[in-house]
């Protein structure tokens, strides 16, 4: 049941507000930080002005109602779906992994409906990697951002699966326990230094988990139009399998080896959490090659994919080029597109 706004809420609200996004921020950081100027006490009133009374901003991972959003903020923090999406939430690595008419049914769900009808179409609810994805934090950027901003806040780069390492300050991200509840949902909530656990020491993660987040990286900035050919894919795999030497014939994968070094490479990256979220989880992804290497049950969740390119292509750029360049398979014409320049040391203070 929506309850009735509260007029006196509203009008305090309309004196303390947010008026522009930060950098790379996300939705549910700009809806904490909306909470944080309302005096942190009166969710209803962000609930009222950014999401006229509905319950959708609270979601940390997968936004919802944004048509409610754009209405309530008079599109004052974007007018379309597609690109708060992008450009304000993790859903961005999922898109270019979809089909254009998937996409669209993505975006029209997150537009106009709840978090779970989008989460389903994502393979959420069903996947490997746990049904939420936690919210992470770098605690330098939280010094820095306060510094500049007055506030720590929420940074896309840091909540996209997999990624647990921040490229500007080159230390690993932690777990936010802060605004926690339960079923890995959070309370709007804004990161403080002066909140955070303490750490004895700067934490360095592997090098495979730094070197996997800069091929995250570069999937997350492929452009809004791109999306894969899962026939270019597959048959991008399969060449550079035969390079390695783990064909047995042209159309036989030498599934024991691939198998084999696939699972080493995975298991040297045991501090990438998702490897870790599940039991025996880096065993069941070097097992399952059909959902990479068979176009009938070929996976669409990015980070299967991207741990796949990272150890066969030793990282993003030798994948991307061999993508683009190798003999089209079905004879579709083949337009190649260039990624959106990727500057993973660039500060964005
Ligand atoms: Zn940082």
């Amino acid at each position: 049941m929506l309850i009735p706004p509260n007029p006196s809420s509203s009008s305090l609200v309309d004196v303390l507000s947010v008026d522009r996004w930060l950098p790379d921020e996300t939705i549910f950081s700009l809806c904490s930080r909306q909470h944080f100027l309302s005096g942190a006490a009166l969710q209803q009133a962000v609930l009222d002005r950014f999401f006229i009374g509905l319950r959708a901003g609270m979601n940390h991972d997968v936004p919802a109602h944004l048509a409610m959003f754009i209405r309530a903020t008079s599109g004052r923090f974007g007018t379309n779906p597609l690109d708060l999406c992008r450009d304000h939430s993790l859903v961005r690595l999922y898109l270019p992994w979809l089909s254009t008419e998937c996409e669209r049914v993505v975006i029209e769900a997150i537009a106009n409906q709840g978090t779970q009808p989008a989460r389903s179409l994502l393979g959420l609810t069903r996947g490997r990697f746990g049904t939420t994805h936690p919210l992470k934090l770098c605690r330098e950027c939280v010094g820095a951002d306060s510094s500049t901003y007055g506030t720590g806040y929420w940074h896309l780069q840091h909540q996209y699966p997999g990624v647990w390492w921040c490229e500007i300050h080159r230390r690993q991200l932690e777990v936010s326990a802060l605004g926690r509840i339960k079923n890995g949902r959070y309370v709007w909530t804004l990161p403080r230094l002066s909140s955070l656990p303490r750490v004895p020491l700067m934490v360095v993660g592997s090098v495979g988990m730094r070197h996997l987040t800069e091929t995250i990286a570069h999937s997350a900035n492929l452009p809004s139009n791109f999306h894969f050919d899962y026939q270019r894919l597959k048959d991008t795999y399969t060449a550079k399998l035969a390079d390695a030497g783990l064909m047995k014939s042209t159309d036989t994968v030498d599934r024991r080896q691939v198998s084999l070094q696939f699972l080493d490479h995975l298991l040297s990256m045991r501090d990438v959490q998702e490897l870790t979220v599940t039991p025996g989880i880096c065993h069941l992804i070097a097992r399952r090659l059909d959902c990479l290497l068979y176009l009938a049950c070929m996976t669409r969740h990015p980070l299967i994919h991207l741990l796949f390119i990272d150890w066969l292509f030793d990282g993003w750029p030798a994948f991307w080029s061999s993508y683009n360049t190798i003999p089209c398979h079905t004879g579709v014409p083949f337009r190649p597109l260039r990624s959106q320049v990727y500057e993973p040391h660039t500060s964005r203070h």
